[in-house]
């Protein structure tokens, strides 16, 4: 007698949520995401109770197609790549088509959507199942709000740590969404209280100022530099102004948040030895290149990239920052061992 069959839809996608939907700030990063590639001029986020008991996205884009909606919620199912060669150029921030049916699979999701100048759809979901699907007045773009989070997932909801800790973890998101695009008007709030906001005015160092306060905001040192294929920009602290955590660096890549051991350890080494041992400057690195340079294929969340060229990359950041710093410096060059 046959053993082997495929898993049920509903169970898949439960299982490909244990990678995508960790806890509540991924499900802010994938859906907020989600609205930046619909081109969003504002994203507003609003949790309960640090996203446990509810999280809405409300944003302003191009909303999605009332015959497209329950296609949104299908495993790998997409509108942002369609080939091959597509995955070589990815310029979205999502391409896999796992974070509607992850989410939905372990939450009670009602998403309305409307594109412009045509009704709205409201789609509700829960737990992986169609509860109701109609037709409803809606303006141009996208609201989705996601309640009881893990309901159906107790071990994943025992893993969840405290509400303070959990709300930091989706400000970080949000700050770091905020920090990759500036042309975005960001508010976060909990429990009706606002925690964030950014103006959306293409203003770098204001959004800067928003996360970090105004005075490290003014403070900070603006660089530029290039080579080959890579282009970057941003703001770096004086040595003197120092985070204990390494989430003081935020490192993006054509406007993606990435996590990079390497490139971190680059804008470190373009201190020389002017940081202290364990201290941390507060970084916002733009990196710009080709999207054939980086595979962002690597991991379900695609916060982990491959760099093709990394010690180039790596060198001209180290080299950018030491310059911009030594320019800062005081002391005359060569006269600081006196
Ligand atoms: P992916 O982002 O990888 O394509 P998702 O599961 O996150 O996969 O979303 C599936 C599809 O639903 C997207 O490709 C997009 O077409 C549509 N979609 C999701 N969220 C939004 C939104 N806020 N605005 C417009 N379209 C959306
Ligand atoms: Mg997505």
């Amino acid at each position: 007698m046959a053993r082997i069959h495929e898993l049920s839809e509903v169970l898949a996608n439960q299982i490909a949520a244990g990678e995508v939907v960790e806890r509540p700030a991924s499900v802010v990063k994938e859906l907020a995401e989600n609205s930046i590639d619909a081109k969003a001029s504002r994203i507003d986020i609003l949790v309960e109770d640090a996203g446990l008991k509810q999280i809405r996205i409300i944003d302003d884009g191009i909303g999605i197609e009332s015959e497209d909606v329950e296609m949104a919620f299908k495993r790998h199912a997409t509108s942002k790549i369609l080939s091959r060669e597509d995955l070589f150029k990815i310029n979205t921030l999502g391409f896999r088509g796992e974070a509607l049916p992850s989410i939905s699979s372990v939450a009670d999701v009602v998403m309305k959507t409307a594109t412009k100048g045509k009704p709205g759809t409201l789609l509700h979901i829960k737990g992986g199942q169609k509860e109701e699907l109609k037709s409803t007045q809606s303006r141009e773009g996208t609201e989705i709000t996601v309640n009881n989070l893990f309901y159906n997932t107790p071990a994943r909801l025992k893993y969840v740590k405290t509400n303070a800790t959990e709300l930091s973890k989706i400000s970080d998101i949000v700050n770091r969404l905020a920090l990759s695009h500036t042309n975005i008007a960001f508010s976060l709030s909990n429990n009706g209280k606002t925690i964030f906001q950014s103006a959306g005015n293409n203003n770098l160092q204001q959004t800067i100022g928003a996360i970090y306060g105004i005075k490290v905001a003014r403070e900070m040192l603006s660089f530029t530099g290039e080579t080959g294929a890579f282009k970057i920009s941003g703001y770096t602290s004086l040595p003197k102004v120092t985070r204990a955590a390494k989430k003081a660096i935020s490192i993006l890549i054509n406007g993606r948040y990435v996590k990079n051991f390497a490139l971190s350890k680059a804008i470190i080494e373009g201190y020389g030895s002017k940081l202290m041992v364990g201290r941390y400057p507060i970084t916002v690195l733009n990196i710009e290149l080709d999207p054939l340079y980086v595979d962002v294929n690597v991991h379900p969340t695609k916060q982990e990239v491959r760099i093709s060229d990394e010690d180039v990359l790596a060198k001209l950041i180290a080299d950018t920052i030491y310059a911009r710093i030594s320019e800062e410096n005081l002391i005359p060059n060569g006269l600081e061992n006196l």
